[in-house]
C-alpha cells in the first residue's frame, strides 16, 4: 500500500511479549499492519512534526474523545477508558467524553486494519484506530493502547531520536524493501528528547525484528541487554511518564 506523505498515520507493535526471534517470520503485528507511517501514526501534516511545537498539545491536558460504539462492547470500551485512566494516574492529562458540540476530539474507532492514531492535537476530529482483539491481545493489550495514546498527546517513536544511532544500529539489508522510511531520524529540532536518554524500554521503541524482510534484526541494539526490553508493550518507562509530564508541564506533585 503506498501511503501519501502528507497524509500519513503513525503505528506501533506488540510482539515484544513474545515470540522468540527464531518462530516463523510472518507481519502479524497489528502495529505494524497498519499501513500507515512507522506503521501506526496518522501524519497529517509532515511540515509541522512535532513535540516541540505546543500548538500540538492538547489544550488545557484535557483530551476529549469519543468511543464509537458500532465497534466496541462494554468490556473493550472499559478496557479502553482504563487505557485512559493508565495515563491519567501518571500526569495531570485528563481525558473527557466529548459533548455533541465539542470541535476537536479523538474519534475512536475499531477498523479492522490494525492499531494506529493521529499524532498530537490537531484542532479537529482526529484518528484513534484500535480493531477489535480479545482482550490483552493485539491491539487491546493495555500497552498498546497507552503507546498509541502517546501518539495522541504528541509523542513519536523511540528508535526515530535523532541520536539514535548511538544506541542502535539499523540494519538496513534486513529492512522489507519500501518500508525505509520507518526507519528515518527525526530532527533534533522539530522533536524533543526532554532532557531524558535514549530508552530502550520505553513503551514507544519498536521491537528488534520490525519491518524485517528476512526475520533478522532491523533495529540492533548496541547494548545487547536491551534485547530483553525493547519493543515492550508492559507499560510506560520511568522516562516515558517523565517525558510525557514534561512537555504537558504537568505540577511535580500530581
Ligand atoms: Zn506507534
Amino acid at each position: 500500500m503506498i501511503v501519501p506523505y502528507t497524509s500519513i498515520l503513525l503505528s506501533v507493535f506488540i510482539s515484544s511479549l513474545a515470540a522468540p526471534l527464531s518462530t516463523k517470520f510472518s507481519e502479524d503485528d497489528p502495529e505494524l499492519t497498519a499501513g500507515y507511517f512507522e506503521g501506526d501514526m496518522v501524519i497529517d501534516d509532515t511540515d509541522r512534526n512535532g513535540l516541540k511545537q505546543e500548538t500540538r498539545r492538547w489544550p488545557n491536558n484535557i483530551v476529549y474523545y469519543k468511543i464509537n460504539d458500532n465497534f466496541f462492547d462494554e468490556s473493550h470500551r472499559n478496557h479502553i477508558l482504563r487505557g485512559m485512566q493508565i495515563l491519567e494516574e501518571v500526569s495531570c492529562i485528563r481525558f473527557q467524553e466529548a459533548s455533541e458540540d465539542q470541535q476537536y476530539y479523538v474519534n475512536i474507532t475499531g477498523l479492522s486494519n490494525g492499531c494506529y492514531s493521529s499524532v498530537g492535537w490537531l484542532n479537529r476530529v482526529q484518528t484513534y484506530n484500535i480493531r477489535v482483539y480479545p482482550l490483552d491481545s493485539g491491539c487491546f493489550h493495555l500497552g498498546v493502547i497507552v503507546h498509541e495514546l502517546l501518539h495522541t498527546l504528541g509523542f513519536y517513536h523511540m528508535q526515530n531520536a535523532a541520536n539514535r544511532d548511538d544506541y542502535v544500529r539499523i540494519a538496513t539489508e534486513n529492512i522489507r524493501p519500501g518500508k525505509e522510511m520507518f526507519f528515518k531520524k527525526y530532527d533534533e529540532n522539530s522533536v524533543d528528547d526532554f532532557d531524558e536518554e535514549y530508552d530502550y524500554g520505553s513503551v514507544l521503541h519498536y521491537k528488534a525484528t520490525a519491518f524485517s524482510v528476512n526475520g533478522n534484526m532491523t533495529i540492533i541494539p548496541l547494548k545487547q541487554e536491551a534485547l530483553g526490553i525493547m519493543g515492550q508493550r508492559r507499560g510506560m518507562s520511568k522516562s516515558d511518564i517523565n517525558k510525557l509530564n514534561t512537555m504537558y508541564r504537568c505540577p511535580i506533585n500530581l
